[in-house]
């Protein structure tokens, strides 16, 4: 799954060629930098991947999520519609950024249904984040068509789907804004790091700019640049942007080790009666992180997530208990635990999310069992894992 997994002699590589210069930031230096320019590479790179005007490289996903909201107007007050199955970054930026999570309900896609964020939409709405889960698409086609219908923004977060597509079309690609993050568990990695893509020029002017205390990087003193805008600093160094390089090259090589031993899986999973596969709008563009089955009921998807280690099938994921990814867990959120004031908390009318009830992803969830897909493991060995996997439901079914 991760691209750590296949690190070796080409990063090395890239981060030699960085460090024989010495030049560690992505601007500037140029005389010292001898025409070496990861994070500007890393970017082109990924631009003409996934077909996309701009592109922009910075410290995080959650960075690129905060800059994403940011460069697309998103602030105070203004709510966003998210799932309430994703990565704890997603709402944190979101809240940062003084605007309001409001999370509706996902289907057996594990992501966004998109009648409920029409259900969800008040005269505060400005903008839904799907989040295309472990590494496959939410139903973007019909998020995409309500957004426009509904003079929303559309901003994927896609960091967990590089290299997902829908119809051909890139995950991360069809709103104004895509993020993606190259965490050291994510499909390909920069140590940290995550990238903010756009065909909109003057989002990407923001966007640049934003995360980087607002310069206009125009010109080539540093000094003299001028701030339009305020910002911060999310800039990425080039040591990590040079990992990214090497890694970003591998890309295709993980996505068909990924799917071909997705494909093992669930040809022998197929054969067992009450086992139902997620539902993924496109087949074709599943990046294959992951594979995602329900089981009849809540108990018996209990069963299973317990009885695959003991066989000694290990890497699977039972999200509805995970502190990380669902909602039940997320305590904090509740609480608004924050040392500082959130923006939140000044609203007069803010959202009490311990009293929020997600019966339809509770029963989502409840029922799915994740395994994930290593790189690592060989045809012969995914197959044992497959058969092992379906003697434990067939025990439990
Ligand atoms: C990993 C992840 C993020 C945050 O990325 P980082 O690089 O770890 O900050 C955001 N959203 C989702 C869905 C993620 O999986």
């Amino acid at each position: 799954m991760p691209g750590f997994e296949l690190f070796g002699q080409e990063e090395r590589d890239e981060v030699e060629e960085v460090l024989e210069t010495g030049v560690l930031m992505r601007y500037g230096f140029d005389a010292a930098r001898k025409d070496r320019w990861k994070a500007r590479s890393f970017e082109q790179m990924l631009a003409k991947r996934l077909g996309v005007a701009h592109c922009h490289l910075v410290g995080s996903g959650t960075a690129a999520l905060d800059v994403a909201l940011n460069a697309c107007g998103i602030g105070a007050g203004d709510e966003v519609i998210v799932p309430p199955f994703t990565f704890v970054a997603t709402f944190e930026a979101i809240l940062k950024a003084g605007a309001v999570p409001v999370f509706a309900e996902i289907d057996d896609t594990l992501c966004l249904d998109p009648s409920a964020v029409e259900a969800a939409i008040t005269e505060k709405t400005r903008a839904v984040m799907p989040v295309h889960m472990c590494g496959a698409m939410a139903r973007i086609d019909q998020l995409q068509h309500l957004c426009q219908q509904r003079g929303l923004t559309l901003i994927e977060d896609a960091c967990q789907a590089l290299g997902g597509t829908f119809h051909g079309k890139a995950l991360g690609t069809f709103g104004l804004a895509g993020c993606f993050s190259f965490d050291p568990v994510k499909t390909i990695t920069c140590g940290e790091g995550g990238a903010v893509v756009t065909d909109d020029a003057r989002v990407y002017e923001l966007a640049q700019a934003y995360a980087d205390h607002g310069h206009d990087h125009i010109g080539n003193d540093r000094g003299l640049e001028k701030h339009p805008i305020l910002g911060t600093n999310h800039r990425i160094s080039e040591l990590n942007a040079a990992v990214g390089v090497a890694q970003l090259r591998k890309l295709d090589t993980i996505l068909q080790i990924q799917r071909s031993r997705k494909q093992i899986l669930v040809s022998a999973l197929s054969a067992v009666d009450g086992v139902r596969f997620r539902t993924i709008p496109d087949e074709a563009g599943d990046t294959a992180t992951f594979l995602t089955f329900f089981l009849p009921d809540e108990e018996r998807a209990r069963k299973a997530a317990a009885a695959l280690p003991e066989a000694g099938v290990d890497g699977c994921f039972y999200w509805f208990d995970n502190n990380w990814h669902y909602i039940r867990s997320w305590d904090h959120l509740k609480r608004f635990s924050s040392p500082a004031k959130l923006p939140v908390q000044l609203l007069s009318e803010r959202p009490d999310y311990r009293r929020l009830a997600l019966p339809q992803s509770d029963a989502v969830m409840g029922r799915a069992v994740s395994m994930l897909i290593k790189l690592g493991w060989s045809e012969t060995e995914t197959q044992e894992r497959a058969e092992k996997t379906v003697e434990v439901l067939r025990g439990i079914l």
